[in-house]
């Protein structure tokens, strides 16, 4: 998998298998906006890796080698040549080499691109949680733990949820990542509880848009905690998403990311999942390959210019790299 084959899939963003049992466990998404997706697969190749929704329409076919052990293609047209080869790649927890937990699974917030709030799922207790680490740890090759999470009542609420769980996550000896709606004051107390990362999510990059769609959000209090966090946690070992495909344009994106690079804080450049649920709330396009490859080139650039290197990052997505282009990882 090159990185342009590897914007192609992400372009695309769903496959469907010859065989399910290929790609057991599948994984239903349940954090943010591909929630409720049904179930998705990694797939790894030449060093890269990508994961796709399963969907039955999908345009892209996940096929078996025969002959082979496990190795699989992947075909864009019938009759053609594969797009690709690897191999399926087991999720731990959500993804492949972590534990990743999404504690709520509800939200009191409505941003338009999110099933979250209409989907109102489980908020997991603290021995579920600790239960579904244990047992992705009894995999094997756990390299971290990611922790994200909804805000079933009060972002303070999500906060104290997380710290409970320290001590408990701490003992595990991997560097834990903690992605959770902002609060003031909450990098320094996640600081002291022993968290290596976190990621706050400015998720819009032009702020008209964040304004519409994350209408109950401030940008305001996103960036004043970003600060804070690589003030406490240090240049690159802070982190954000945004999305691409809101009806945004290439340069506003780009501004965003070096906006936040010059904070300190790594971009996590999300391709918006066209959520069937909000199809009627806000416009959302899956962007092309070009505009995925031609947004990774500028984020290479700006990480250089800044010094940041994503590569690096021990938790959560740019570790992962499977729903996003990764400088450093990905070429
Ligand atoms: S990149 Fe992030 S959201 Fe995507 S599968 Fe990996 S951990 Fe999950």
């Amino acid at each position: 998998m090159t990185a342009e084959i590897k914007a192609f899939l992400l372009s695309i963003g769903a496959a469907d298998t010859e065989d399910e049992k290929m790609v057991l466990p599948t994984l239903k998404s349940t954090a943010g906006p591909s929630a409720g997706s049904s179930g998705s697969v990694f797939i790894a190749s030449n060093g890269r890796r990508v994961r796709l929704n399963l969907d039955k329409n999908a345009p892209l076919k996940i096929r078996k080698i025969p002959g082979t052990a496990d190795e699989i293609a992947v075909f864009f047209q019938a009759g053609s040549d594969p797009v690709v080869t690897g191999k399926i790649e087991p999720a731990l927890a959500h993804c492949p080499e972590q534990a990743y937990l999404n504690l709520s699974e509800k939200c009191i917030f409505d941003c338009k691109y999110c099933s979250v709030p209409i989907l109102r799922g489980h908020t997991k207790t603290k021995e579920e949680t600790l239960k579904i680490i244990k047992d992705a740890f009894s995999k094997g090759n756990a390299k971290a733990i990611s922790i994200t999470s909804g805000v079933e009542k009060t972002p303070e609420g999500e906060l104290e949820r997380v710290l409970e769980l320290m001590p408990e996550l701490k003992k595990m000896n991997v560097p834990v990542g903690v992605s959770i709606y902002p609060v003031s004051g909450g990098s320094e107390k996640l600081k002291k509880a022993g968290v290596s990362e976190v990621k706050y999510n400015i998720e819009a990059a032009d702020p008209e848009i964040f304004k519409r769609v994350c209408s109950d959000l401030s940008e305001t209090a996103v960036f004043d905690e970003l600060e804070e966090a690589v003030r406490l946690f240090g240049r690159g070992k802070v982190f954000s998403n945004v999305i691409a495909g809101l009806g945004e344009t290439d340069e506003s994106i780009e501004r965003m990311i070096e906006k936040l690079a010059d904070l300190g804080v790594i971009s996590c450049v999300r391709p918006i999942y066209e959520n069937a649920l909000r199809k009627n709330d806000c416009f959302m396009e899956r962007p092309s390959k070009e505009r995925l490859l031609k947004l990774f080139e500028a984020q290479k650039k700006i990480s250089q210019k800044y010094d940041l290197c994503p590569e690096k990052s021990e938790t959560m997505c740019s570790l992962c790299t499977g729903c996003d282009m990764v400088p450093g990882r990905d070429g």
